[in-house]
């Protein structure tokens, strides 16, 4: 794990300074973080960032994660789709299984910390354990269109916290308590990230078959519809027509996603065996994520909903050229021909995708932008600034926080 110090090449001695003044006043206090799957997914991507470094930092910090069975993480799919906006059927009874386990959860989870930091709804519930302490509940997901039975569900729990967190201003719901606006971050220095020996590249390029002399065009996601994995092999396969090149679409499960290995079925069903098309089952291996993306031409996310989409600044802080849905989080990230392309369908993923195949130099230019924006918004020192703000800002009642 990197040591603080490590980031100052990157971001500049006053922001670490920054962190350690806003550290020491957190001494003393102890930060809680529940979720609901240890890998897998952006939450967890981010949480086993944030709490080494938070704990070098010398804020006591701890991670939990809750218990659910397969019945619950159903249920909680469904949900999660239906926050984005996407229809689902869901019946009184998973309200009743989400209460069930919710139950069994706020009577075994000790929750011993002065901050208690929920993410998602899945935990949500465990707040009706709240006694003096400070409780804030994360919300990851795009809810500015949500489905408002499921919305009106979670509100009943929503309101005992004492702040909420959202990653986008749009994503932002009228609640009658405090709430923060902190987009996600990745770790420059995590092995997802780091530079990588162009051996180590080609190491994994040869292992998973995948030619060097051929144009890649990449997808990594976990396989869900809302990240449109058959949307990308359509889009490739128009780009095809045009271009010779080969299509990577690698993705994990995570340990909250019962969907996974049914929408991979529907992936392999649309490819169809073409030797070009490069579907990979991808156990968590951070340095191959690293090198597939390091190895690919052009990086797409054609997300169909999308929280955030840490891939997208996992690529653009690899100088990569992304095209990438217009949805959620991806506009904070990418500027419309700046710093990547927006998209809105699969024929302008295939316009678009053909473009930056074809013309390297603008290609690189929204690469070196995506990278610069980056490095200035989305790097994980700004995020532990933003955090610890958030921490002390719930013993201020006044929207000031006094570090003097
Ligand atoms: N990821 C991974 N392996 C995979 C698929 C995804 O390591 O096979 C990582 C990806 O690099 C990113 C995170 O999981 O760091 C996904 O976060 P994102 O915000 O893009 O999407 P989410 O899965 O949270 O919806």
């Amino acid at each position: 794990m990197a040591r603080i110090e490590e980031y100052i090449p990157l971001v500049g001695q006053a922001v670490i300074d920054d962190l350690r003044l806003l550290s020491e006043r957190l001494k003393g206090k102890v930060i809680q973080h529940i979720n609901s799957t240890p890998v897998g997914g952006g939450v967890a991507e981010i949480l086993s960032r944030m709490v080494p470094l938070l704990r070098e930092l010398g804020v006591d910090t701890k991670w939990d994660v809750i218990k659910g069975g397969e019945q619950f993480f159903d249920v909680t799919k469904k949900f999660h789709n239906a926050l984005h906006g996407r229809p689902e059927v869901i019946a009184q009874r998973d309200f009743e299984i989400f209460m069930e386990t919710s139950r069994q959860n706020i009577e075994s989870v000790n929750t011993y910390g002065d901050i208690v930091f929920i993410h998602d709804p899945q935990p949500i519930a465990i707040v009706k354990r709240k006694t003096a302490n400070k409780w804030l509940w994360r919300c990851h997901i795009d809810v500015s269109n949500p489905d408002e039975r499921v919305w009106g569900f979670l509100m009943n729990f929503i309101t005992h916290y004492d702040s909420a967190v959202f990653s986008a201003p749009d994503f932002s719901r009228k609640l009658p308590i405090r709430q923060f606006l902190i987009p996600p971050s990745i770790d420059p220095l995590s092995d997802k990230n780091k530079e990588l020996p162009q051996e180590m590249i080609d190491f994994v390029l040869r292992k998973y078959e995948i030619k060097k002399d051929k144009p890649i065009i990449t997808q990594i996601s976990r396989f869900d519809r809302l990240k449109d994995p058959v949307g990308v092999v359509e889009a490739y396969l128009q780009v095809k027509k045009y271009i010779d090149c080969q299509l990577v679409l690698a993705g994990g499960t995570a340990d909250d996603d019962p969907e996974g290995f049914k929408v991979l079925e529907e992936v392999k069903e649309k490819a169809k065996n073409n030797p070009d098309i490069h579907i990979l089952l991808l156990p968590q291996n951070d340095i191959e994520v690293n090198a597939l993306q390091r190895a690919s031409n052009v990086i797409v996310q054609k997300s169909l909903k999308e929280g955030f989409g840490l891939t997208v600044s996992e690529a653009l802080w690899k100088a990569k050229p992304v095209v990438a849905s217009n949805v959620g989080g991806i506009p904070l990230q990418i500027k419309h021909k700046y710093s990547g392309l927006l998209c809105h369908s699969i024929e302008g993923a295939s316009f678009a995708l053909k473009q930056l195949l074809s013309s390297p130099a603008y290609a690189k230019k929204l690469g070196e932008n995506g990278r610069e924006h980056i490095k200035n918004n989305f790097l994980i020192t700004r995020h532990l600034r933003d955090y610890m703000l958030l921490f002390l800002s719930l013993y201020y009642q006044e929207d000031v926080v006094h570090l003097c």
